[in-house]
């Protein structure tokens, strides 16, 4: 990037959207692999491009306040960010987590209009979420929270507007109470929200689509590169619908999964985790929320430890942005670990990244690789609008579909390397022309 481009954004960034850490990192990678293209191309600077697309068209902020089981009145932050609607209405997840603040969404509100922009489908981008900490409520009082959030979340969104679905601590039980709670506002059955029960709207393998996408786009990556799955051992980090569903594809893939990870360390599967375990996992983190650590079957559990210093083939960061920092990137090199995709947005620090892209190592990048579970919320509103429920087996071939055209939308605008593609180039490359 030009000195002069580079100063523009810092000058830009730190006026309009000063002390957002996570967002600027996100501007600058994807500003970083399109620079070139846009400086070589009067017409994107003429039209004012970059500074266009970083600036959100709105973001709403608004309170929940809702009543805990004490009988306390409790009061939260929330947002939704609608990010860029060019190509389709705002489509996007909701994220419940104690770390969400306007910086958090607006990243990845950001990554969402790359992402949309790569699945060929006619989606923009927004985020939303908020600062409510699901850890230890009661289910009661999740779904106070979430009919309290919907009350004020109703006004701003629409089946042609903005389509929010799940991310961390939103999943088919909280899209549930909110879509419930919208039908009593409303009246009005429309397919507002993604992420649905299949048995009223939702499309079926909606929940196992992120983590599926993600081995789907694995795997072409490795067959580009005349490699496969098969016997390679795999590090997942997360324990949430991601990490599983990634687990399942590659317990499938015959590929073996030697690590699981949450807030409170590492399951350590020595010779891989089988069929059973598998179902055990789900079973305890995502029926139960429980923790890897109440654990008691064949696995050894590393306290306050990430999976990344484990020897493998493959690296599957599954669990949120930024898990993992330049020493973490390093050391997986150096273990000789072949691809690195991300099930997360953005698991990488910005000199993480700079460690994968210095070596020869294959690295995909979230908005690619993750793009399976956005991908088939538009099916579920194709569904939706059509009146109409696919099978499975229709849902996941389209999704492979999807997956496999990501790929190429990310190797057809770029050359190789060493005999590697760079797909955060590619990535980035692609969905910026787009945009
Ligand atoms: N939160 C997911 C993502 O990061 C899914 C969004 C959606 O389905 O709208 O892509």
């Amino acid at each position: 990037m030009s000195q002069s481009l580079h100063s523009h954004l810092t000058h830009h960034l730190e006026t309009y959207h000063a002390h957002q850490t996570e967002f600027h990192q996100a501007v600058y990678e994807v500003i970083e692999d399109v620079a070139e293209l846009y400086e070589d191309n009067k017409k994107y600077q003429d039209w004012n491009i970059i500074e266009r697309m970083i600036e959100p068209d709105r973001v709403i902020q608004f309170r929940v306040t809702w009543e805990d089981d004490k009988g306390d009145v409790q009061v939260n932050r929330a947002w939704r960010v609608q990010f860029n609607n060019v190509l389709g209405a705002y489509k996007g997840g909701m994220r419940f987590h104690p770390t969400v603040n306007e910086s958090i969404l607006k990243f990845l509100g950001f990554e969402q209009c790359f992402k949309n922009a790569l699945t060929g489908l006619p989606m923009g981008g927004g985020k939303g979420g908020s600062d409510f900490d699901p850890k230890g409520k009661s289910e009661r009082e999740v779904f106070r929270f979430c009919t309290a959030l919907m009350q004020e979340l109703s006004k701003y969104i629409g089946s042609h507007h903005d389509v929010p679905a799940g991310d961390i601590g939103v999943g088919g039980r909280e899209i549930g109470y909110m879509f419930g709670h919208y039908l009593k506002l409303t009246d009005n059955w429309q397919g507002v929200l993604t992420g649905k029960s299949p048995l009223f709207g939702g499309s079926c393998g909606r929940e196992e689509a992120t983590g599926y996408g993600l081995v789907y786009f694995l795997e072409n990556m490795l067959n580009a590169h005349d490699k496969d799955l098969k016997d390679k051992t795999v590090l997942i980090s997360g324990a949430g619908n991601v990490a599983i569903f990634a687990a399942e594809k590659c317990l499938h893939k015959n590929a073996k999964v030697i690590t699981l990870s949450d807030s409170g360390g590492t399951l350590y599967f020595k010779d891989g985790m089988t069929e059973q375990q598998l179902a055990e996992m789900k079973e305890l983190k995502l029926k139960k929320r429980g923790r890897l650590s109440d654990y008691q079957g064949n696995a050894e559990f590393k306290k306050g430890l990430k999976p990344w210093s484990i020897k493998a083939d493959i690296a599957l960061p599954c669990a949120t942005q930024n898990e993992i920092d330049a020493a973490e990137a390093q050391m997986l090199f150096d273990n000789k670990t072949i691809a690195v995709a991300e099930g997360a947005n953005m698991p990488l620090t910005a000199q993480a990244q700079a460690v994968m892209l210095a070596n020869p190592i294959l690295y995909a990048p979230g908005k690619a690789s993750n793009a399976g579970g956005v991908a088939v919320s538009a099916l579920e509103r194709t569904q939706n609008a059509e009146m109409r429920g696919w099978k499975l087996e229709r849902v996941d071939e389209e999704l492979k579909t999807i997956m496999q055209d990501i790929h190429t939308r990310c190797t057809e605008n770029i050359e190789r390397v060493e005999g590697l593609y760079p797909y955060r180039k590619g990535a980035n490359v692609s969905s910026f022309k787009k945009l």
